[in-house]
């Protein structure tokens, strides 16, 4: 029997799409090799019985509530640590997320556990549990396996699908925690939203969307120019491998793991064309891409090409527009 153990952010009543995830996954995954998925909560008094006693839709059977501070990496550990000892869970499970690396990592370093990070697909194999990570810029999938013991596995951002059914109330256990005296040093001074939050990519009719081929961070300004001058129901999208290189906010990625779209043009600068970007732009009313590889795969679904250096095709492209518009 392998139990599960699944880590659950909570902010303002109510829980983080990620983490569902991994409770869906962890309850998905327990049931193949005849274990349960449990959950871990940390936080106040918003962390209510009925609040706890939901996520039995999500397939966790119980979870474990510990007063504490919410969002904070070094209390979580402390907690799951707790709740394993006790109980013996085979797995902890995160949904991705910087908070989940970083609980993860220092879980990893308390029990002496293997970890992996990134990691797209969980399955069963011979009544354990293996987790498949893509390496080599997505073109390989490495598959871990656990040597008894604990096994960590953190997953991508929204790798995990979210499944409810309508099914019994989890059983709520409460934890009592011994903080370690480093744990509660650190406190929540503010949260904020993740720049470009607000950006509404989905009713947009032109997006620039930017990819590696950027070059930099600072690349996004190229962008960002274009889009102004094409004017106001214009945004600035970008594919997963700027988000996760931290170039450009999840909020306005694109793709399998992002949002999907269909503005009436979608101009894709520096992107290759991997499927799992084109499921969320395929359906855009025009693509113009520019790459200077003509052989890349974009150019099989675009309507117009572009070949060549982006660096000198988007300030030209910006000036013609802004000459045209005459501003
Ligand atoms: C489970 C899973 C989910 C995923 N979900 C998503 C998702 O939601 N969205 C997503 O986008 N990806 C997703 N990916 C990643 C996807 O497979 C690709 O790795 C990613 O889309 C590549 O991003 P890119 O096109 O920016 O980078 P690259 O593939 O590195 O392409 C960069 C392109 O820029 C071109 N280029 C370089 N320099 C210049 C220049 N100066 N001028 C013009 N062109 C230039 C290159 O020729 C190249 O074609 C997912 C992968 C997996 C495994």
């Amino acid at each position: 029997m392998a139990d599960v153990l699944a880590y659950v952010l909570h902010y303002e009543g109510a829980f983080n799409k990620n983490s569902l995830g991994a409770v869906s996954e962890g309850a998905a995954r327990a049931r193949e090799v005849g274990g349960s998925c449990h959950a871990v909560v940390v936080g106040g008094e918003s962390l209510t019985d009925e609040l706890c006693c939901s996520l039995g839709a999500y397939g966790a059977s119980k979870v474990f509530r510990a007063r504490g501070p919410e969002g904070l990496a070094q209390p979580v550990i402390d907690a799951m640590a707790n709740v394993i000892d006790e109980h013996g869970h085979s797995y902890a499970l995160f949904g991705g997320g910087l908070l989940g690396f970083e609980i993860g990592a220092g879980l990893a370093a308390r029990r002496h556990a293997g970890v992996t990070m990134e990691v797209t697909t969980v399955r069963a194999q011979d009544g354990e549990l293996v987790a498949e990570r893509p390496i080599l810029q997505d073109s390989q999938i490495s598959v871990s396996r656990y040597r008894g013991g604990l096994g960590i596995i953190i997953g991508r951002i929204n790798a995990f699908e979210v499944v409810s059914r309508d099914g019994g109330a989890a059983e709520v256990v409460d934890v009592d925690v011994e903080y370690s005296p480093w744990s509660t040093r650190a406190t929540m001074v503010t949260r904020g939203e993740q720049r470009g939050a607000d950006v509404d990519i989905e009713g947009a009719d032109i997006l620039v969307a930017g990819g590696r081929g950027l070059g930099k961070a600072d690349g996004f300004k190229l962008a960002e120019a274009l889009a102004a001058a094409l004017g106001p129901n214009t945004a600035v999208a970008a594919t997963r491998a700027v988000v996760d290189a931290g170039w450009y906010p999840y909020a306005a990625q694109i793709g399998q793991t992002g949002k999907t779209v269909a503005p009436k043009l979608y101009l894709a600068a520096g992107i290759s064309g991997a499927i799992q970007h084109k499921v969320g732009m395929q359906s855009s009313e025009s693509i113009v891409a520019i790459n200077k590889d003509a052989n890349a795969p974009i150019f099989e679904f675009a309507d117009l090409g572009i070949v060549g250096d982006l660096n000198k095709i988007l300030p030209k492209l910006t000036e013609a527009i802004k000459a045209r518009k005459g501003s």
